[in-house]
C-alpha cells in the first residue's frame, strides 16, 4: 500500500490515503489515461535522486515583504457533507505544508510521482478518500481549492511525536508538486501560497513560527525495505521556505 500512499501524507501509508482505483497497480511508468478514464495518480514515476526534509529556519529577516493578491478559492457547495470534526478557532495554532507527490517505496526503491492536474481535480479526489483529507490545495498555476472548512479537522499528519494532536490544531495545505526536492514550484504557485498563508495567519493571529513543513512533524523512516529513507520529505528542498517565512509576521 505504500504506493497508494504516495505523497505527503495524503498518500503515504503513514498518512494513509487510498489511491484512485486505476493507480492500484501503478507500474513504473503510467501511460496517459484514455479519454474519459479516471486518471491515475501519476503520469510517470522516477527514482528518487536525492531528497531531504527542508529544515525550517529559526527566523528570517525580511527587508521587503511580499503581498501578493489572494486568488479566488474554489469551495464545495454549502450543503456538502464534510468529514472531520468541528473545532474552535482557538484550537488552531499551526499550518502544515505538504506536497502531493511521494515518496513511495516501490519494490524497495523510493519513487516520486508527478501529480499533474489542478487544485480542483485533487480536491475532488480527496473528497472520495476516507482516511486522507486536507483543507486547501494549491495548483502550479496558483489555483486554490478548499476541501474542508478551517473549523473542521482534516487528516494530513499521522505522527504526533514532534507536536501532539497536529490534525486537531492545524490547517493543512497541499501543494501540487512531486516533492522530490528538485521539481520547481512555479512562481504563481508560490505567490498563491504566500497570499493564502498571509490570509490564514492574519485571520488567526498566528506568526511565521506556526507554519511547518510536514517533514519536520513526521520524522519517521519508511517501512522495510525502504527503512533507510525518511517517510516524509515534503515540501522538500526545492520549496523556498525561507522566502515564504519572510513574507509572514515575525514572532514577537
Ligand atoms: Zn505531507
Amino acid at each position: 500500500m505504500r504506493w497508494f500512499v504516495v505523497g505527503h501524507c495524503l498518500v503515504t501509508a503513514a498518512c494513509g490515503p487510498k489511491a484512485p482505483p486505476s493507480a492500484a497497480a501503478a507500474p513504473a511508468v503510467v501511460p496517459e489515461p484514455e479519454s474519459g478514464a479516471t486518471p491515475s495518480r501519476y503520469d510517470a514515476l522516477e527514482p528518487l535522486p536525492s531528497a531531504a526534509g527542508l529544515p525550517v529556519p529559526p527566523d528570517v529577516t525580511a527587508t521587503e515583504v511580499e503581498r501578493p493578491d489572494l486568488p479566488p478559492i474554489d469551495v464545495l457547495p454549502d450543503d456538502f457533507e464534510h468529514g472531520g470534526s468541528e473545532r474552535e478557532a482557538s484550537d488552531i495554532d499551526m499550518v502544515v505544508l505538504h506536497t502531493i507527490g511521494g515518496p513511495a517505496c516501490v519494490d524497495g526503491e523510493i519513487q516520486f510521482g508527478d501529480p499533474g492536474r489542478d487544485a480542483v481535480f485533487w480536491r475532488d479526489w480527496f473528497t472520495t478518500q476516507g482516511g486522507k483529507s486536507i483543507h486547501y490545495i494549491i495548483g502550479r498555476d496558483g489555483d486554490i481549492a478548499q476541501q474542508r472548512p478551517e473549523l473542521r479537522t482534516a487528516g494530513h499528519v499521522s505522527f504526533g511525536g514532534v507536536k501532539p494532536n497536529v490534525n486537531k490544531r492545524s490547517i493543512g495545505i497541499e501543494l501540487i508538486n512531486r516533492g522530490n526536492g528538485e521539481d520547481p514550484f512555479p512562481e504563481p504557485q508560490l505567490l498563491a501560497t504566500i497570499a493564502l498563508l498571509q490570509d490564514i495567519t492574519s485571520r488567526r493571529q498566528l506568526d511565521r513560527s506556526a507554519v511547518w513543513a510536514h517533514s519536520d512533524l513526521d520524522t519517521r523512516m519508511q517501512d522495510p525495505p525502504c527503512e533507510d529513507h525518511p517517510r516524509n520529505v515534503d515540501p522538500g528542498a526545492a520549496f523556498p521556505m525561507q522566502r515564504i517565512k519572510a513574507a509572514l509576521t515575525a514572532p514577537e
